[in-house]
Formats: structure tokens, sequence, C-alpha cells
């Protein structure tokens, strides 16, 4: 099925949460669009159709949000699906990569068999703000031998300018504020 919304249409599906998780921050809503079948439904195939040619094997998912339309996009290009997630939840044996954060510091893992050497991948996450969590993923899945052929969101936050951490991989953002 094809897309059939514009992205100026999509756009109106995100809500805007002032103060959440934390005071100051505005937090940018998807569960507006997740839950209309034909925002969710042409969000996954605009992303999808934009990496089509990219001989994507797999798409790299970032926890949480970021499952849902890694899956879902894995599912359309039929392509795999590789987890990223938090410390402590894969279950074999992870490689792991610190980053900062604003305050603090997070740690994501994905499982050592999980990439091959010169495996093409796909990394997609809901939403790109400083660039920092994308740019822990690239860092961690080229250190394991695999190709960075694509990276998409569906929203970008471009007044933080996170793609300034992502130099060289051209992202795609469906949404952009
Ligand atoms: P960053 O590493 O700063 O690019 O942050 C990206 C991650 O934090 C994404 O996985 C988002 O889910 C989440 N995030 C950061 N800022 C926001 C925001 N204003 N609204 C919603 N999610 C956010």
């Amino acid at each position: 099925m094809a897309a059939t919304l514009n992205q100026e249409k999509l756009k109106s599906f995100i809500r805007d949460i002032p103060d959440f998780p934390k005071k100051g921050i505005l937090f940018k809503d998807i569960t507006p669009l997740l839950k209309d079948p034909e925002a969710f439904h042409t969000a996954v195939a605009l992303l999808a159709e934009r990496f089509s040619d990219s001989g994507v094997e797999q798409v790299v998912g970032i926890e949480s949000r970021g499952f849902i339309f890694a899956a879902a996009v894995a599912y359309e290009l039929k392509a795999g699906f590789i987890p990223v997630r938090k410390k402590g939840k894969l279950p074999s044996v992870t490689e792991r990569i610190s980053y900062q954060l604003e305050y603090g510091e997070d740690t994501l893992e994905i499982h050592q068999d999980s990439i091959e050497k010169g495996m093409r991948l796909l990394l997609i996450d809901d939403l790109l703000a400083t660039g920092g969590t994308a740019s822990a993923v690239c860092q961690l899945v080229k250190k394991m031998g695999g190709i960075v052929a694509g990276i998409g969101f569906l929203v970008e936050l471009s007044f933080l300018q996170g793609r300034d951490k992502l130099k060289g991989f051209e992202p795609h953002a469906l949404i952009t504020f």
C-alpha cells in the first residue's frame, strides 16, 4: 500500500507535551500518529520507500519508541530487525557503548553476534534531538564491522543540530520542527 498523506499533514499528528519528562523539555508525543491508521501507515511507507534502493539487510532499532518504526520498516523492506537496548536488557553476550547525555551518561547494548562484517544496516529511531544516541549507535555498529547504509527518523528537532553529529551519513527525517 502506498503513502496517502503528505508530510505537512503527518506533522499535525505530533503532539507537544510541555515539561515532560522534566521541566523545560517540550516532549514530541508520537502516539496520536501511531493511533491513526492512515498516518502510521504513511509514515512507515515513506521511511521504507526512502531506503528501498539502499540494499539494506538489517534494520537496527533503538529502544524503545524506535522499535515501533524500525520493525515496521524492516517488514516493509523484507529486511531483518536488530534491537539496540538499554543496559542489561539483552539476554546474550553484548557489545556496548556509553555516551554523554545532557546530564550524565547512558549505555546502549547490541548482541555481539547480531552484525556480520560488511552487513548493510539501516538505523531507525523515532526522533533526532541532539544526535548523541544515533551517533553512539553508528560508532557501535561500525566497530562491529557493519556498514551504516542509512539513518531515518520520524521527527527531527533541527534547532538542536543533531545532524552535525551524524556528518557523512545524511540522515533522513520525515517531519522537521
Ligand atoms: P538525542 O540523543 O538527543 O538525539 O535524543 C534522541 C532520543 O531521545 C530519541 O530516542 C527520542 O526518543 C528521545 N527524545 C529526545 N528529545 C525528545 C523530545 N523533545 N521529544 C520526544 N523524544 C525525545
